[in-house]
């Protein structure tokens, strides 16, 4: 143990890739000066691996179904993998010994750890919070199980994860794990040949309608009675956001509650890029984990575990004696409320009277979808609404930035799509 906490000594007094006052007190159009239009700051321009940026970008030229090749050996089957990304299968799982500290059951840090605590890895790049913050993501190269665990639970916000791989090289390190969102895992499939790494590990996090750490303080401001007691939060599969504050009290807001125009409506508050993203599943992972799909109630902290390939299956097989595995579930019928969808992007309107949002609320918890359907249903809405960003801003990026997928995936919405904008579904 004195060599593991050497090891934390010396990563901790490594100074950040970036002042903890560029993460956390710079508006987004001040971090992304200089940065092509569409940028999730992964990571990959921040410093000396900018020249990599045309090569590794998603936003840049969408390389999806040329790495989905590559890594998992085709493209997406049709059916749910064009929604959830290719892959063998689906687990409904959380630990047996849950975390508490954790986001949902603590598989991603448990697996991480498990990693290095087996010697099959001497690294993970993994996301803190900034020393005196509870939400401003620091990624870091952590070399002990230890520091895996100590990054449990999210921190909500853009984290420009890659900028670690310098560390990575440096420091002569060849077995690496990386846990991160989708845009980042794009990026580093494109340069991962150049590594010089003798084993990478993929574990993919979910991730839509990311932010910059301002937002999500102006969010929490709006969402919340106490914002800076919030101790963790989760857009929750009951329609829902549920906020636990310090002192264990459980805040729930109702999504059809939240004023969305306080915070400029969704375009005010989420970064152009996350607008113009197409990976939900973080499809070109080895393992995502999430909790989209799993059943409810949250307080069960039912996971679901999309093993992507054979890495996937081996990192899978390494955690399956900590899991209890569940059951997979679904109700509902989401294409029902497609329809209203697509008018409401054509024709955004105002937040209803509450009345209406109480009883919008009610139908949504009790007659939308639930597990899997509930999960095709936020697919494709924010595959929907960000393919109509794009056409409406970035027209010109269309072909280079949204995968043959997204098309295939929302065909059988193609007669409504041609009805609201007049306009085919297919470019
Ligand atoms: C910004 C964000 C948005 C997400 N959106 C969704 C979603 O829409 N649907 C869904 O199913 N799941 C989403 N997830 C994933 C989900 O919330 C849980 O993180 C996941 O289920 C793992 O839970 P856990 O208890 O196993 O993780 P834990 O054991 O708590 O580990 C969390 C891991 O997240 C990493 N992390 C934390 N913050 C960041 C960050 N900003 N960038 C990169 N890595 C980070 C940490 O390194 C840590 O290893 C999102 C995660 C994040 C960070
Ligand atoms: S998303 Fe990453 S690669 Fe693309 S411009 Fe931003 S930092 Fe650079
Ligand atoms: S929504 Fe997409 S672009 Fe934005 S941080 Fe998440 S994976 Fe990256």
């Amino acid at each position: 143990m004195a060599n593991s906490s050497a090891k934390a000594e010396r990563v901790d007094a490594a100074p950040p890739a970036r002042s903890l006052a560029e993460i956390t007190l710079l508006t987004q159009a001040e971090r992304f000066k200089g940065r092509p239009k569409l940028c999730s700051d992964c990571g990959i321009c921040g410093g000396e691996l900018r020249p990599l940026m045309a090569a590794a970008c998603v936003f840049v030229q969408n390389r999806h179904e040329q790495i989905e090749l590559k890594i998992h050996g085709r493209n997406r089957s049709d059916g749910d993998e064009l929604r959830f990304g290719v892959n063998r299968a689906i687990h409904i799982a959380r630990l047996r010994q849950i975390n508490y500290e954790a986001q949902w059951s603590g598989i991603v840090t448990r697996l991480g750890a498990l990693l290095l605590e087996r010697g099959l890895v001497d690294g993970v790049i993994a996301t803190k919070a900034a020393p005196g913050t509870r939400w401003a993501p620091l990624p870091f190269l952590a070399r002990t199980p230890a520091e895996v665990l100590a990054t449990a639970g999210n921190k909500p916000c853009l984290s420009p994860t890659l900028e670690v791989l310098p560390e990575v090289k440096a420091s002569g390190l060849k077995r690496l794990a990386f846990i991160g969102m989708g845009c980042q895992v794009h990026a580093l499939r494109c340069i991962e040949a150049d590594l010089g790494l003798e084993q990478l590990y993929v574990i993919g996090l979910p991730c839509t309608d990311n932010t910059s750490y301002p937002d999500l303080m102006r969010f929490l401001n709006v969402a919340s009675k106490s914002p800076a007691t919030v101790a963790h939060h989760e857009f929750m599969q009951d329609f829902r956001v549920w906020m636990r504050h310090d002192d264990g009290h459980l805040e729930k807001m109702n999504y059809v509650d939240l004023d969305v125009s306080a915070l400029g409506g969704e375009r005010g508050i989420f970064p152009a890029a996350c607008l113009s993203c197409f990976d939900y599943q973080n499809g070109l992972a080895d393992l995502t984990i999430g909790y989209l799909g799993a059943p409810l109630p949250p307080e069960q902290r039912w996971q679901w575990m999309l093993v992507r390939n054979e890495r996937g299956q081996e990192l899978f097989d390494l955690i399956k004696p900590l899991l209890e595995l569940g059951e997979r579930s679904e109700a509902g019928d989401r294409r029902v409320g497609m329809q209203a969808y697509i008018g409401m992007l054509r024709k955004p309107r105002k937040r209803p009277i509450a009345p209406i949002r109480k009883f919008v609320a009610w139908m949504q918890r009790n007659k939308g979808p639930k597990g899997f359907e509930f999960a095709r249903s936020v697919i494709e809405m924010k595959l929907l609404r960000n393919l109509v960003f794009v056409r409406d801003q970035y027209p010109k990026h269309e072909q280079r930035i949204i995968p043959r997928y997204v098309y295939r995936a929302l065909a059988y919405t193609a007669d409504v799509y041609q009805r609201e904008f007049e306009r085919t579904l297919e470019p």
